[in-house]
């Protein structure tokens, strides 16, 4: 069944996530092979076919989760029961279900192309900022993908894709960074969705209450930030070690949320209502005051000068879409009658 043409069924799948519906309505977009065959086309001197099939081995989905569970139940002596699913729905989200036929973790694919197609774009822009061509290229590319990704649901394609990382020249640093920060962030918000699955048991149990939802999600972020930290001084056996300089990430899926509001607001006039949610600048506050806490022991320097890069990005990108909309030359990039056909 191809669900491509229903992009309301995105507010109704988060208000009523159903377990088979999520399983097997949508279809994966997702294509190991002809990616692999096209970063070999593009860095031939760094990537061979071997070694990028060898590196998805271990950094996948179903390992980020497993480190989860590992976390859970050193940490808190629980065994998580959610399984995970991953499918191309259109939804820019994750969420964690308890319901009546299973308890399950989704995590679309579109959240996740849309995250590592970001990072690798901010990175590529900050790098190259002076470079009036690239720079262009790389407002484009950040406009387009939160107006058709985020907005609208279109997944990124190829094509953009590729033009962004033949920015890069053949240099994979920025790939390489892009990708750690991407692991990261799957795995914060993996251990998110587990902590909902966690705190859901404990309430029944009357063990723990949590007064109300707002609540639960900042909770639901420490938890979820406790374990990447962890995860990054070495805690755990497991070869899935996240990089100490990704530290930060989570702040950048909090800005990348940000932006995608922003977005919307300055090209649609259109407030996200986040009504249970916490808005991404009060979650991102919250987890920078977890990351004080002196238990917390590593080598922070590479992180801190990583995230500077971000935000350099994170500004121009907001600067230059106000002063372009104020010129009206995003005429062009504004699709108000189909953004309004979404909210009737
Ligand atoms: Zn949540």
């Amino acid at each position: 069944m191809n669900n491509h043409q229903i992009p309301r069924a995105v507010q109704w799948f988060v208000s009523s996530p159903q377990y088979t519906l999520l399983k097997t309505w949508g279809s994966s977009i997702y294509q190991e092979e002809e990616g692999i065959e096209a970063f070999v086309s593009l860095f031939p001197d760094r990537y061979s076919a071997d070694v990028l099939a060898e590196n998805s081995k271990r950094y996948n989905l179903e390992n980020a989760y497993s480190c989860v569970k590992d976390y859970f139940s050193r940490q808190y002596g629980y065994q998580l029961s959610s399984e995970l699913i991953s499918n191309f729905n259109r939804m820019l989200n994750s969420l964690q279900n308890s319901g009546e036929e299973k308890k399950f973790i989704y995590m679309d694919e579109l959240l996740q192309l849309s995250i590592i197609y970001f990072l690798t774009t901010m990175f590529i822009w900050d790098d190259q900022k002076e470079d009036d061509r690239a720079y262009g290229i790389c407002f484009k590319h950040i406009l387009g993908l939160m107006n058709q990704a985020c907005i609208f649901g279109d997944p990124p394609s190829d094509r953009m894709y590729k033009e962004i990382l033949s920015l890069l020249n053949g240099d994979t640093h920025i790939v390489d960074l892009a990708e750690s920060c991407f692991w990261t962030i799957i795995t914060f918000t993996l251990a998110h969705e587990a902590a909902h699955e966690y705190m859901g048991v404990m309430n029944n149990s009357g063990q723990k209450k949590t007064s109300n939802k707002v609540k639960e999600e900042f909770a639901a972020d420490g938890i979820a930030y406790d374990m990447v930290l962890r995860n990054i001084m070495g805690e755990g056996n497991t070869p899935f070690r996240l990089e100490n300089f990704t530290y930060l990430a989570p702040m950048m899926y909090m800005d990348f949320f940000d932006l995608y509001y922003y977005t919307d607001r300055v090209l649609y006039k259109k407030y996200v209502m986040m009504g249970d949610h916490p808005t991404p600048t009060d979650r991102k506050n919250a987890l920078f005051k977890i990351v004080q806490d002196d238990k917390y022991d590593f080598d922070t320097e590479d992180g801190n000068d990583l995230y500077n890069c971000f935000l350099n990005s994170y500004d121009l990108y907001k600067d230059e879409l106000l002063l372009k909309e104020q010129r009206g030359k995003l005429k062009a990039a504004t699709f108000t009658e189909r953004r309004n056909r979404m909210d009737e």
